[in-house]
């Protein structure tokens, strides 16, 4: 059996300088990388890498920045610069020929993607928040809102707990008012993550602070009411929930959905079906309702889309347990699903269970739930066609004047894509509605009206 051993996550220590937009850009930056899987370091001895923002307005601004750089070289050594200064990389490399990097403002992506070569994240099914595909770089019109850290659940597969401790939520104040700069900033999907977003705030007993002359709970409902509200009207700004565990409060997030403010979206992490593998994997909420709950919530919402995540081959899964799987996906009609084979971490109690399950059972397996799965997805989008939904544009081809995007039923990177032709005008980030004229196993075709 190979056990995979996961190092502890990078860290990244950070001095911003400047004004409010630097913090903003600083924020911004700072977000991605935890959505990626960094940890903070607050000082520079514990830094893997140290970013510098700098300001470049005034000399004497200028001349800060340079000493801020200096400090940091000395004190750590690896360091990526960024900000209004970066836009004089002659000077700074002149001065500083050890820097790892220079980027200039709001080069966000750019800035990113030096963090993550100079100390490269975890990329594993297991740990990450943020697929692995969603390492490459966020485009700025979407943005991971990371809502709390840390899990009160030990399920048998994972490290999370050991890795970043019990859930520690975030104060709803601060995740609104970040909310609300990355919507200044050109955000307009939010991608709310976190490890039990349905778990948000019960380590604070769900707290009341403060927010635009009311309250505002820590709790998922609360919270999620008041992001959808953030783009003033209703849609304006799409809310996407990931990690929903199906807790019976998630029951009050379906009339968010139907009012608009939340997508009709959960990304619901079942990982099993059967009883007796949710047991052994010691699963939270756990609840063998579940398929009557997914029915109440499409009877309120009848376009919620629903995508999960499934472990095949956990030790112990019996030929009967996986019999069970295969005919709950046929019932739940989920509309995502994503498979992976049972891989041994070490440091997970997993790893240690007897009746390990072979490899090839394992691929078996996973075939089977991707083939029923892609069948499923094909027969849904399928009916489809004809329709007009919106679609959030990614990315525009300014040869093949075409245009891909997202329906409010896809998260990026991870579920299926839009594809627009004939989309003179369109830039990423807009909304548009389109008429669906086609569909395969993933994606949608068809053109904007
Ligand atoms: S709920 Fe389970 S799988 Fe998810 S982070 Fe917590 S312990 Fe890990």
């Amino acid at each position: 059996m190979n056990v995979t051993t996961l190092p502890k996550p990078p860290r990244v220590g950070l001095v911003s300088l400047g004004c409010p937009k630097a913090l903003v850009d600083s924020e911004r930056i700072m977000t991605k990388l935890r959505a990626d899987g960094y940890d903070m370091s607050p000082d520079y001895a514990g830094a893997d890498v140290v970013l510098v923002n700098t300001c470049g307005f005034l000399d004497s601004a200028k001349e800060e920045s340079l000493e801020a750089i200096g400090e940091a070289i000395a004190e750590n050594g690896r360091v990526v610069v960024t900000g209004c200064m970066g836009k004089e990389a002659d000077v700074i490399r002149a001065r500083f020929p050890d820097v790892l990097a220079v980027t200039g403002p709001q080069q966000y992506e750019e800035v990113v993607a030096a963090v993550h070569e100079a100390a490269p994240p975890i990329a594993s099914p297991f740990v990450d928040l943020v697929p692995e595909a969603g390492l490459k770089l966020t485009p700025r019109h979407y943005s991971y809102l990371k809502i709390s850290e840390g899990c009160n659940h030990r399920c048998a597969f994972c490290i999370i707990p050991h890795l970043r401790g019990d859930l520690v939520s975030r104060r709803p104040d601060a995740v609104l008012r970040e909310a609300e700069k990355l919507v200044a900033a050109g955000t307009r999907e939010l991608l709310v993550i976190s490890q039990d977003t349905s778990a948000y705030g019960v380590d604070v007993r769900h707290k009341a602070w403060p927010w635009k002359g009311g309250e505002v709970r820590a709790h998922m409902t609360d919270l999620a009411r008041e992001l959808g509200k953030l783009g003033g009207a209703p849609g304006e700004v799409w809310v996407r929930l990931h990690y929903v565990y199906p807790y019976p409060h998630v029951n009050d997030a379906i009339p968010l959905m139907a009012e608009g403010l939340v997508l009709p979206y959960l990304d619901i992490p079942f990982q099993h079906a059967s009883p007796n593998v949710l047991r052994r994997m010691r699963r939270p909420a756990n609840d063998a309702k579940v398929l009557e709950r997914i029915r109440s919530w499409r009877a309120l919402v009848p376009e919620l889309a629903i995508r999960s995540t499934f472990v095949v081959g956990f030790p112990g899964e019996t030929e009967e347990d996986f019999a069970y799987l295969l005919a709950w996906l046929e019932e739940a009609q989920l509309d995502r699903v994503g498979a992976f084979k049972f891989e041994p971490v070490a440091g997970a109690p997993a790893t240690e269970m007897d009746q390990q399950v072979p490899e090839e059972v394992k691929q078996e397996r996973f075939d089977l739930v991707m083939q029923l799965s892609a069948r499923i997805s094909a027969e849904k989008l399928a009916r489809k066609v004809g329709s007009a939904i919106d679609v959030l544009i990614d990315a525009v081809d300014g040869e093949t004047g075409g245009a891909s995007g997202r329906s409010k039923a896809d998260a990026p990177e991870i579920d299926g894509e839009v594809h627009l032709r004939d989309s003179g005008g369109l830039e990423p980030g807009m909304i548009v509605t389109a008429r669906i004229e086609d569909a395969d196993e993933h994606d949608l075709y068809g053109v904007p009206l």
